[in-house]
């Protein structure tokens, strides 16, 4: 069993979903005027949405995680809370994946009390109901065991933190070099996917990682360089 399930999601999945989930609202008779994206993961989404569903308005906001230093608890926080007029507008929130359910709580309640629309109803590709502590009103995809969707939006990000994670948690890698065979095997072993499944993003991820100064690359072998601080 892998470390950290993951399952790779293609962008043909993602039409999909989106064109289930703009079904399922459809069918509510409930029709937004304006579509709110959180950023970044809801863009894709909410750009779909408003493609099924027909709608002109797409606006965006940017929430993002901050660890709070004292507390080492992460809380989301929203990056440019910048107000617009849109009242009497029916607005849908749109995001990707509901896990914690932070994100999207918080957006909704921003956008109510600083936006003061009419009304406000949130939808996500995917629900993780056995951890949110927050359900949206629309979802296409019930997740009951948490499970790491990695967004075709975000491969080179998620590969390239695979690989960060493997060099500093795994006891065998730790302050040794090692080769790119070794590391997929690795890879493999703690997310339950092929490096070959990403094509030319794993070998990407690890150029970006080189350049960036968290890998050195020397005679083929690979050698964490910034692994002391998490
Ligand atoms: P949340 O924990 O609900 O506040 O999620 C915040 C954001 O992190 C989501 O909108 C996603 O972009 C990303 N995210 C959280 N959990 C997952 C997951 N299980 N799979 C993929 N992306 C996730």
């Amino acid at each position: 069993m892998a470390r950290v399930p993951v399952k790779l999601v293609s962008w043909d999945e993602i039409v999909e979903w989106s064109r289930g989930l703009a079904r399922k609202i459809e069918e509510s008779s409930w029709i937004p005027d304006l579509v709110v994206a959180v950023s970044r993961g809801g863009f894709v989404p909410a750009r779909l949405i408003c493609d099924f569903m027909d709608i002109n308005d797409l606006l965006a906001v940017q929430s993002q995680h901050w660890v709070e230093a004292a507390l080492a608890a992460e809380r989301a926080i929203l990056k440019y809370p910048y107000i617009v007029d849109v009242k009497d507008k029916k607005i849908l929130v749109v995001d990707d994946i509901v896990d914690t359910g932070d994100t999207l709580e918080l957006a909704k309640t921003f956008i109510e009390r600083e936006w003061k629309p009419s009304e406000v109803k949130t939808a996500a590709l995917q629900w993780i109901s056995s951890v949110a502590k927050f359900r949206p009103d629309y979802y296409y995809i019930e997740v009951k065991d948490w499970t790491w969707f990695q967004y075709p939006w975000t491969r080179l990000e998620d590969v390239s933190q695979f690989i960060m994670r493997i060099f500093r948690e795994d006891d065998r890698v730790k302050g040794r070099s090692i080769d790119e065979a070794y590391l997929k095997d690795l890879f493999k072993e703690w997310f339950g996917v092929e490096p070959g499944q990403f094509g030319f993003y794993w070998s990407e991820a690890l150029n970006r990682l080189v350049i960036k100064g968290f890998l050195t690359k020397e005679d083929g072998l690979y050698r964490c360089i910034k692994c002391g601080s998490r």
